[in-house]
């Protein structure tokens, strides 16, 4: 496959950075993914619209504009084929020849790096077949700008190896009683016909799939608040469903061992699966 990087389109194999680098030395950088479906770029506008608030969160100037970086992201899909991808993108606050903790001086490019990996598409597609998976609750123990995709993904990681070790598929973060969201998705609790889902804070980061959860339900009519949930409330949920780029919109069927609603996913995540995968294909046909 062929990835970008500083400026040039590469072989995957061919691609180096230095030891030096920010990133490596010290997670100063930031990430963004970008869902490929049918060889189409899906909400690349706001995606690349959050790339630049996590850039401008670090202090780190914008490399390309944004008609640039749509640009880049079109060749990067053209030569992987197309088809269906996750687009990864990563900006470092570069290389500088020592390490010290300030930003470098004088200023060093930042390092910037674009791969596109394919997929395989998510349950969201097949709801009549999808069979839910299990979450466990954490605390979340991250800092206090979760809203800046940083590569600084320690506790995630720690906190998604823990799930499965556990045979779950997501932790669901809990801070001070309250969930915030899973360690790689959003989550969202439906409770007598009625969805909630944590309101924008910094303590989340504000999902594209969320905010297109949310249009959604606008626009279909669905009853959907943005509220605090506490912990006590998932045990007793209807359903949950947890959200991301590339998973979609996944049904969480058991947290923390107990069963949630009838234990399988339920019927208003089949009917929403259905109009958010439609919405998709609408979107990204041609
Ligand atoms: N929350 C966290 C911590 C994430 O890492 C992600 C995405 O990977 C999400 C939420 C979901 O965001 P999006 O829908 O933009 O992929």
């Amino acid at each position: 496959s062929e990835v970008f990087l500083n400026g040039s389109f590469i072989e995957a194999s061919q691609a180096r950075i230095s030891p030096m680098d920010r990133g490596f030395l010290f997670a100063d950088g930031i990430y963004e993914v970008i869902p490929v479906f049918n060889g189409v770029l899906f909400r690349a506008e706001q995606h690349l619209r959050r790339l630049e608030r996590s850039l401008d969160g670090l202090q780190i100037p914008s490399p390309h504009s944004v008609p640039e970086w749509m640009e880049l992201c079109r060749e990067l899909v053209r030569r992987n084929g197309g088809g269906e991808l996750s687009l990864y993108m990563q900006v470092t606050r570069g290389a500088p020849d020592k390490r010290d903790h300030p930003f470098p001086y004088p200023v060093v490019p930042p390092t910037v790096f674009m791969s596109a990996t394919s997929i395989t598409r998510s349950p969201t597609h097949d709801p009549d077949a999808a069979l839910g998976f299990a979450a466990i609750t954490l605390d979340d123990i991250r800092w206090g700008r979760c809203d800046i995709k940083s590569v600084s993904l320690l506790p995630n990681v720690l906190a998604k190896q823990q799930a499965y070790a556990m045979g779950a598929a997501e932790a669901i973060l809990i801070r001070d009683g309250l969930v915030t969201e899973g360690a790689s998705t959003n989550v969202f609790l439906i409770k007598d016909g009625r969805i909630g889902t944590p309101p924008r804070s910094t303590r989340i980061l504000n999902g594209i799939t969320r905010e297109l959860i949310i249009e959604l339900c606008d626009r279909h009519r669905i009853a959907l608040v943005e509220r605090e949930i506490a912990k006590a409330e998932l045990y007793d949920a209807d359903e949950i469903w947890i959200s991301s780029s590339t998973k979609d919109i996944t049904p969480i069927v058991s947290v923390d061992t107990r069963k949630i609603g009838h234990g399988v996913p339920g019927e208003l995540w089949k009917s929403f699966a259905r109009r958010f995968v439609d919405y998709k294909l609408s979107v990204c046909s041609r």
